[in-house]
């Protein structure tokens, strides 16, 4: 177990909450309204894949912006006239994933109030500002964490950037998350420590192999499992 007085930088979507599995649901939906008389649904969720790459750079994430490549995955795909009511069918699919009640993965309350009270808690989620932070007044979990910080992309410079800013000891603050694309390699390459979260239905588009931490990585297959590290 650590010494008490770390960082601890702590994911939000598929770490602390379910998230994924709404924009899958919602794309299983989407499938239907789209019926492709030839398309599989992994041949459609590919054309959606790159929207989804080139849109995400410019706009972001989120429930609004995946609705947005939802409609253009649509327009692109669709074999009939698409009209108003298909795109008001798109917009209430994302709407179901933005009112979603909160539901928090097992045992992330009694661990978070454990490591509270012996480590600096931060809340470090990449998407849309509001809707990240609605979120998390929503899940009742924000008691928890020192500061909140919701930032567009989490790559290497987001996390240098922020350990400066913020004065950190790169020594002593972990990255804990479920995304080997934005949570643990980054962190690594920025000098810092992690801790591999999974969560079986992370976003595909967060998938990438996980780099050597060189003695930096801690992988555990529970939230609750964190207990007995820090
Ligand atoms: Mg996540």
């Amino acid at each position: 177990m650590k010494a008490p007085g770390c960082t601890l930088l702590v994911d939000a979507d598929d770490t602390l909450w379910e998230n994924n599995i709404y924009f899958e649901r919602a794309f299983e939906r989407f499938c239907e309204l789209l019926g492709h008389p030839s398309m599989t649904p992994e041949e459609v969720r590919e054309v959606l894949d790159g929207i989804e790459r080139a849109n995400n750079r410019v706009h972001g994430y989120g429930a609004e912006n995946f609705g947005r490549n939802l409609r253009q995955c649509l327009e692109r795909l669709a074999t009939r006239p698409v009209g108003t009511g298909d795109f008001e069918a798109v917009n209430r699919l994302t709407g179901r994933i933005l009112d979603h009640p909160i539901e928090l993965i097992d045992g992330v309350p009694e661990t978070l109030e454990h490591l509270s009270e012996r480590h600096e808690l931060i809340l470090f989620t990449k998407g849309e500002a509001g809707e990240q932070r609605r979120k998390v007044e929503r899940s009742g979990l924000s008691g928890y964490f020192t500061h909140v910080e919701v930032v567009k992309e989490k790559d290497q410079h987001t996390y240098e950037r922020f350990v400066d800013a913020r004065a950190l000891d790169v020594e002593a603050t972990w990255m804990i998350g479920n995304s080997p694309r934005s949570d643990i390699n980054p962190a690594l390459a920025a000098g810092l420590q992690a801790v591999f979260v999974p969560h079986a239905r992370t976003w595909r588009l967060e998938h990438e192999e996980i780099a050597d931490g060189n003695g930096r990585l801690v992988r555990v297959e529970s939230f609750r499992e964190l207990k007995g590290l820090f």
